[in-house]
């Protein structure tokens, strides 16, 4: 059974970056996380979340700690790959559109990271600011391939809207989901129709 390591970024004292009228992105990356863990459930592709509540399992003594805390359930759990879940912010609230990272170029982790931007900025009409290489923690110590999205600005007003509109979370997670399937060569669109999903495909 193929399998996928959900991190829902922040959580129990961290919060994340907060949008300009108050959403909170732990709260946006929990609900989608959780969304994705369900629609992965019924395609057969086993789901690990790193949490599945507003708090997090482990302790948050440093953030060290917690992000090596979300790699450890990931490698204990021995799945495929691992997939972080965030929102953008920046000082600027024009910026905007969805981009995703990897560790390095050339990997599955990239692939990874852009079979999920592709349906997450599609499903906003959002900017793809495309796929970056970066050094982050849950991507250099997860012992599988691994990717982490930014789907949109919670720091820019018409995305934060978005963000935090129930409906609008469904539609991310049909498109993580499609983009997971995608990765894994994993049939979606009937599992879609079951769900009655936002955005059919
Ligand atoms: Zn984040």
């Amino acid at each position: 059974m193929k399998s996928i390591c959900i991190d829902p970024g922040h959580g129990g004292k961290d919060p994340g970056a907060p949008g300009p009228d108050g959403l909170k992105e732990a709260d946006v990356t929990l609900a989608v996380g959780l969304l994705v863990a369900a629609y992965l459930d019924a395609t057969g592709i086993n789901a690990v979340l790193t949490r599945k509540t507003a708090a997090v399992p482990w302790s948050q003594a440093t953030e060290g700690d917690d992000l090596q805390a979300r790699c450890d359930i990931a490698n204990r759990a021995k799945t495929d790959m691992f997939l972080s879940i965030h929102c953008n912010s920046l000082d600027d609230p024009s910026a905007h559109g969805s981009e995703s990272y990897c560790y390095a170029f050339g990997g599955k982790g990239q692939s990874l990271a852009g079979f999920v931007l592709v349906p997450v900025a599609a499903a906003l009409s959002i900017t793809n600011r495309g796929v970056k290489a970066a050094n982050f923690e849950v991507l250099r110590n997860t012992d599988m391939p691994a990717a982490l999205i930014e789907m949109a600005f919670i720091s820019n007003p018409a995305e934060e809207k978005l963000l935090g509109d129930p409906a609008v979370q469904s539609k991310l997670a049909v498109a993580i989901t499609e983009g997971i399937c995608s990765y894994f060569n994993v049939q979606f669109t009937e599992i879609c129709h079951r769900f009655d999903c936002p955005n059919r495909i």
